[in-house]
Formats: structure tokens, C-alpha cells, sequence
């Protein structure tokens, strides 16, 4: 039994998390500031004696006493994640140097939720751990492509500076019950806007692809990761090699909702990858990870979670 933290623990990945390292027999503290996350997806935590949830910001210093640190928090989102973009890099980078300054004094293992927007707009197909990526510095998502950049070179420099012990993942897109339903992304969108029958929103031709998890499959990689060897430092990719367009993602949406909104076409945001797909040779490797949710069956249980929530 560890004593484990998670910050960005009451979001999307950070409340499955939760669940995991609970059932696991742990004691969890999960830390948030709210702005994306919500009380309500670990509400039913809340009378369990091994969980405690506390309000911070991550971008100010915490002065508490765990085993290993899960850094999650971040908003995720582009349309969350650019609607106040200084305090995006604040999270990132401020949050990094907490977290990372905490960790150092307890000696802690600790985790950080990279994200495959270091790979930018990438000329390299699928993306490998060795691409360095095509990330734009000024551009409206810099605040978050960026600060995750620096993050990372923050969790390098503590680990060669002063020997941290650290484990660094690469997220790709992820997706599942409990994603917040205007949180802007397009699996949450396109769900939420067939199933009350509104116009399915597609940026740009539709033709820019993305690779999606299921949840259950990440929160695995993440576990898993954590269990790694001292000295195994990442970053490894995580996510679903199967890559889709936007207009194949609108047409199972379509199909498994049973609805009939139409499709329009909207501007594509700046500086949006045209694609996006994880090499997970090396979480396969490490790991003996590989996702096992397929794209039909995790947007099903998705579909489900949202016409409770809608209908609720
Ligand atoms: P989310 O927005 O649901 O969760 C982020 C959580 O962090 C929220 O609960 C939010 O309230 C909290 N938070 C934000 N700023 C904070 C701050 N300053 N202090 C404390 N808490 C703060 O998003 P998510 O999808 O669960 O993402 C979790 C992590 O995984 C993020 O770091 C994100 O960058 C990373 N990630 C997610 C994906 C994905 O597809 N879901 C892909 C790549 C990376
Ligand atoms: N920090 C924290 N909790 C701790 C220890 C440190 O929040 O238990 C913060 C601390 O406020 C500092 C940051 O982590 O701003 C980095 O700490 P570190 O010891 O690496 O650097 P220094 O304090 O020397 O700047
Ligand atoms: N997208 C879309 N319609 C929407 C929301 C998003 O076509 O309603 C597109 C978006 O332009 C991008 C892709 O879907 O090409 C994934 O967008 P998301 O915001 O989910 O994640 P990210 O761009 O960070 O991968």
C-alpha cells in the first residue's frame, strides 16, 4: 500500500485513475483546482476512507507527504486550454517545478501526462519517441504544446541534476465517460451534438486524422509505467495506433447514436495537426503494453455515459 497522489485527479483520466490506484488497495490524494475537472467525477470516492480530496493549485507550492506523485494537472482541451493561456504555461511550467520540488524532498517517484502535441504538426509518420516534433512557439496553442515541452525538459533536468526518479508518458488522444460535454473536443462534441440531434461540427474538410484511446487502456499504460525499473525514464508514447479521419469519427458517431444530424463544415482552428498517429513500439516493449478497446466498443460506452448524463 503506497500513499500515492494524483494532481488533476477529479478530471477526465485523473478520476479513472483514482478508481484504479483505489481497487489496487492505495491511499490516494487527489488534487484540484476545478477549472476543467469537477467534484462530481469522484464524488462517489468520497465516502471511501483511503481517498482525500483537496483543493490547490498546482502552480503554488504543496507541502504534503506521499510515496509517488502523478502529475496530470493541465487543462486538455484546446478550446479550455487556450481561453486563458498564460495560466495553461503556469500549470505546466510552475506546476512542474512544485511538483518536481515536492517530489525531490520526499524522494518520490513521480509521473508526469506529456502529451503527443511535443510532436506539433508532425512531418514524421507515425510519430516515434525520437521525433522532436514541429511545434509552433507563438501560435495559439504554444501555451500548451510549449509548456508541455518545458515540462519535460524540466523532468529531464531533475533527473539528471538531482537523480529524480521519474516517468514520463507521451498521451495521445484520448476518450471515454466522464470527458466533460463542452470541454470542445471533437469525441465529446461529436456525441453530445448527435445525440440531441444538433449539426455535427467538422473543422476544416474532415480529412485530418487522429489516433483514439480508450480510457481503460491508458489508465493500464499508466500503471504500468509506474511499475517500471528506477532508471527507466520514458518518454514512451501511449496510445491507439488506429487512425481515423474526422469524417469517419462523425460517421460511427452517427451510426452507433442512431441519429440523424447533418454534418457542416466549419473554419479549421490554426495550426491544427493534419495527423496524428502513436508508434507504441517502445510501450510495447517496456511495457508488454498495447490497448485493447477498439474504436466501436469504447465510443459505445461512451454514447452510454453521455445519454445517462444528458437525460439525468
Ligand atoms: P481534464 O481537463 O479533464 O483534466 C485536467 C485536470 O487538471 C482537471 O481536473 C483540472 O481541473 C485540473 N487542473 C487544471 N489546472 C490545474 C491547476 N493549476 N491546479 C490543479 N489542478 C488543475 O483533462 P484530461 O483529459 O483528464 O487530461 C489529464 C492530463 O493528461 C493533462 O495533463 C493533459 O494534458 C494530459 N493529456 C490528455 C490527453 C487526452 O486526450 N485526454 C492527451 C494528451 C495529454
Ligand atoms: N516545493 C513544494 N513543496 C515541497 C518542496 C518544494 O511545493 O515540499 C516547491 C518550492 O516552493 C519550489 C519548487 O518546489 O518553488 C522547487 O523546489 P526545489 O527544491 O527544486 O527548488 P528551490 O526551492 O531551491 O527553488
Ligand atoms: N474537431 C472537429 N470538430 C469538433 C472538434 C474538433 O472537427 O467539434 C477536430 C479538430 O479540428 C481536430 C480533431 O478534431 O482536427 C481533434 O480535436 P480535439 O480538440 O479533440 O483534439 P486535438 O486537436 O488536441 O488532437
Amino acid at each position: 500500500m503506497q500513499r500515492i497522489m494524483i494532481t488533476g485527479g477529479a478530471g477526465f483520466l485523473g478520476s479513472h485513475l483514482c478508481d484504479s490506484l483505489l481497487k489496487d488497495g492505495h491511499d490516494v490524494l487527489c488534487i484540484d483546482n476545478f477549472f476543467t475537472g469537477s467534484k462530481v467525477n469522484v464524488s462517489h470516492l468520497l465516502t471511501n476512507p483511503s481517498f482525500e480530496l483537496m483543493r490547490h493549485d498546482v502552480t503554488f507550492p504543496l507541502h504534503v507527504e506521499v510515496d509517488q506523485i502523478y502529475n496530470l494537472a493541465c487543462p486538455a482541451s484546446p478550446v479550455h486550454y487556450q481561453h486563458d493561456p498564460v495560466q495553461t504555461t503556469k500549470t505546466s511550467v510552475h506546476g512542474a517545478i512544485n511538483m518536481l520540488g515536492l517530489a525531490k524532498r520526499l524522494k518520490a517517484r513521480i509521473f508526469q501526462a506529456s502529451t503527443s502535441e511535443v510532436y506539433g504538426d508532425p512531418e514524421i509518420h507515425p510519430q516515434p519517441e525520437s521525433y522532436w516534433g514541429r511545434v509552433n512557439p507563438i501560435g495559439p496553442r504554444s501555451c500548451y504544446d510549449e509548456g508541455k515541452r518545458c515540462a519535460e525538459t524540466l523532468f529531464f533536468d531533475y533527473h539528471r541534476q538531482h537523480d529524480l526518479d521519474i516517468k514520463v508518458v507521451r498521451i495521445f488522444n484520448t476518450y471515454g465517460p466522464r470527458m466533460h460535454p463542452n470541454d470542445g473536443r471533437v469525441v465529446s462534441n461529436f456525441i453530445v451534438q448527435a445525440l440531441k440531434g444538433q449539426d455535427i461540427t467538422i473543422y476544416g474538410n474532415g480529412q485530418q486524422t487522429r489516433s483514439f484511446c480508450y480510457v481503460d487502456d491508458m489508465v493500464e499504460g499508466f500503471l504500468r509505467m509506474m511499475g517500471t525499473e528506477r532508471g527507466f525514464t520514458g518518454p514512451v508514447n501511449l496510445g491507439n495506433p488506429g487512425e481515423f479521419t474526422m469524417l469517419e469519427l462523425a460517421e460511427k458517431v452517427l451510426s452507433l447514436v442512431g441519429s440523424k444530424s447533418k454534418l457542416v463544415f466549419m473554419p479549421l482552428p490554426v495550426d491544427d495537426p493534419k495527423q496524428r498517429q502513436p508508434d507504441i513500439t517502445l510501450a510495447k516493449e517496456k511495457l508488454d503494453w498495447t490497448p485493447k478497446v477498439n474504436l466501436e466498443d469504447g465510443l459505445k460506452e461512451t454514447v452510454y455515459y453521455f445519454r445517462n448524463l444528458l437525460s439525468a
